[in-house]
């Protein structure tokens, strides 16, 4: 991707929308549960606060500081508005944040990113990220092959009731510093904008897999 736009959403998260590749083409996904090829569309991010964790999904019971969702859209639909309408319109990708005492971090697309946070902490500001950002940069270089896949809805209010969620085992460690960052963007109310992630929700008997391939 070249020059991101990174924004803050009303009252609810830091937004990345996702350009198109350097060929022009959309990163995409397949495979899988995937109920056919999704392509990248934006980036959003839950987290918690100077005293709590923001994750969405606990792994084994442990929340992360920090969880990306890398927002695709079914190649179908024309549009997210369109795909988040249908049963198989969205694909998640959940990458877990960790905040480590370390002061230097090696993740340097994410970095990029986090970087860029200061410059939007008032509510629906934005600012671009210029440069080359791979998925792999985005992804902070886990091994893609070890994942929970299932079947559920999107935990902010505007998204869609069914989404193909892809939730990576290994976590990115980042700098406690880096992930405070997020602790400093505001509300339109302009009070902290913290502690943005939904309360856990009930599986509901729906089977989550797991695929671990390395
Ligand atoms: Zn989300």
């Amino acid at each position: 991707f070249i020059s991101a736009l990174i924004t803050v959403l009303k009252c609810t998260s830091a937004n990345i929308v996702l350009p198109p590749t350097n060929n022009g083409q959309r990163a995409s996904i397949q495979g899988g549960l995937l109920p056919g090829t999704f392509e990248a569309d934006s980036v959003h991010f839950h987290w918690g606060s100077a005293n709590s964790r923001g994750s969405e999904h606990l792994i084994n019971g442990q929340r992360y500081d920090v969880e990306m969702h890398i927002v695709h859209k079914n190649a179908r639909y024309a549009t997210v508005a369109e795909a988040s309408l249908r049963p198989d319109g969205l694909a998640a990708l959940t990458v877990m944040f960790q905040a480590v005492p370390s002061l230097s971090s090696t993740h340097f697309g994410l970095n990029r990113i986090l970087d860029r946070l200061p410059q939007v902490i008032r509510d629906q500001s934005s600012t671009m990220i210029a440069g080359q950002l791979t998925m792999n940069d985005l992804l902070g270089r886990i091994p893609t092959g070890r994942f929970y896949a299932y079947s559920g809805s999107m935990t902010m209010p505007e998204c869609a009731e069914s989404v193909s969620w892809i939730v990576f085992l290994d976590s990115v460690r980042l700098p406690r510093r880096q992930i405070a960052k997020f602790w400093d963007l505001l509300d339109e109310r302009r009070l902290p904008l913290i502690n943005n992630y939904r309360s856990l929700q009930a599986i509901n008997g729906r089977p989550i897999f797991q695929r671990t391939l390395i």
